[in-house]
């Protein structure tokens, strides 16, 4: 890490002042670009300030500079200096995840890259993901899962497809392609068999599992069958919005109480938490409180990974995410029309239009993107290219536990034993 300074041999002509200055960075990035941005904006503070002018300015200044940082904009400058002074594309204060992505132990697969099957919104990706099956097949195709899903007598889960008013027209900007195809299946076939999910397959392979869940609840509600006796097992936290992130450090308890005292051959966890701060504040790298729930879930990680550390086995955390997201601030005017005109299938189940931060855009890259992050003794290092898709991500789940995954369209990506 790097000090600043300041060298202005001609600051105040008229006083016959110089401007010298040396800002002590050391001890982090944050420091860093701390250092560097009082150093940019020390000699415009101290021109205008009255006491300045005045010729008494010590400690003014200094209470100047405080009140700019702790500001809105002087987050965000931060924001901004911090990624200058990273260099890396991860804005948010996150250095166990840096670590992972920078292979430290070498044992860390991944990739930044992937896609999302094809709607970026949480339950039709999330389905994606827990089935292995494309959107046309588990014809989850918004996030309207009480209108979506149903039981029959059996307990099973059923789909029913959505009634999308979506026009052909916008089919290649948007999704609703999938609508219409959902429709057209519906005219044939009013109800279907949601897929197997994770969970079925662990349980009929005789597996113990346990989900821990935070915040939005679909994960749950698409993994609910009475007849998978491994749903009993779930422990479900609805939190409030404003609890979400007080839930994730219990949960986070919990989970490492769970790796310590149960023989669990997996456990899952959903946390809504990020996926909430982008919404409500935005979903970019210059929106701080964004970057602070990414720099949160950071902690949480660590110390998951400390926990898994000290168990000497042969797990694998498996980190991914159901979609991106951005900031309504950022999009074009005709983005944001297609997103709230347009498009109003996106809002079935919960409208975004009010929300700073969006995502549902099929065609935009910060909502499709997603990443993947395989950390263990099988996870093969270094980046996987091409990126695995996300119907890959539960063979490979099911291949680093030895189980069987013939039935399902994608394959193990990313592990030594693929
Ligand atoms: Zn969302």
């Amino acid at each position: 890490m790097e000090d600043a300074h300041v060298a202005i041999p001609d600051f105040d002509v008229e006083k016959g002042l110089s401007l010298f200055g040396v800002f002590d960075g050391h001890g982090g990035v944050a420091r860093e670009a701390v250092a560097k941005l009082v150093s940019e904006r020390l000699p415009r503070t101290l021109k205008n300030l009255e006491e300045y002018k005045a010729g008494n300015f010590k400690e003014r200044v200094g209470d100047r500079q405080d009140e700019f940082l702790w500001s809105a904009d002087g987050r965000v400058a931060l924001r901004k200096a911090k990624r200058k002074a990273n260099g890396a594309l991860l804005a948010a204060e996150a250095p166990r995840l840096r670590a992972l992505l920078r292979n430290k132990a070498g044992r860390c697969a991944f990739s930044l890259h992937c896609k999302t099957d094809p709607i970026p919104l949480s339950a039709p990706s999330w389905a994606t993901l827990l089935t292995g099956q494309r959107a046309a097949v588990h014809r989850i195709t918004s996030n309207d899962l009480d209108s979506l899903l149903s039981t029959d007598s059996q307990g099973r889960l059923l789909v029913q497809p959505s009634d999308c008013l979506c026009t052909p027209v916008r089919s290649a900007s948007c999704f609703a392609s999938a609508f219409s195809q959902a429709k057209r299946q519906k005219l044939a076939n009013p109800a279907s068999p949601f897929p197997p999910t994770l969970f079925h397959f662990l349980s009929q392979n005789g597996c113990s599992a346990k989900l821990l869940n935070v915040g939005w609840p679909g994960v749950p509600q698409l993994c609910a069958d009475a007849r998978r006796p491994e749903f009993a097992k779930m422990h479900i936290v609805n939190s409030q919005a404003e609890e979400l992130d007080k839930a994730v450090e219990e949960m986070l308890k919990l989970f490492v109480h769970f790796v310590q005292q149960l023989c669990l051959q997996v456990l899952a966890l959903y946390t809504h938490s990020v996926d909430l701060a982008g919404h409500v504040h935005g979903f970019s790298l210059d929106v701080p409180e964004y970057l602070e729930s990414i720099e949160h879930f950071d902690a949480c990680l660590g110390r998951l990974l400390d926990a898994l550390a000290d168990r000497h086995e042969d797990w694998l955390l498996a980190i991914t995410t159901d979609h991106g997201g951005g900031a309504a601030k950022d999009m074009s005017k005709d983005q944001w029309s297609l997103f709230v005109e347009d498009c109003k299938c996106i809002h079935k189940g919960l409208s975004q239009a009010g929300s700073q931060g969006v995502h549902g855009l099929q065609d935009s890259d910060t909502h499709n993107t997603r990443f993947v992050i395989l950390s263990g003794l099988n996870a093969r290092p270094g980046e996987i290219c091409p990126p695995p898709e996300a119907i890959d991500f539960l063979p490979t789940l099911l291949r680093h536990l030895g189980l069987a995954s013939d039935s399902l369209p994608g394959r193990s990506r990313g592990l030594r034993r693929d």
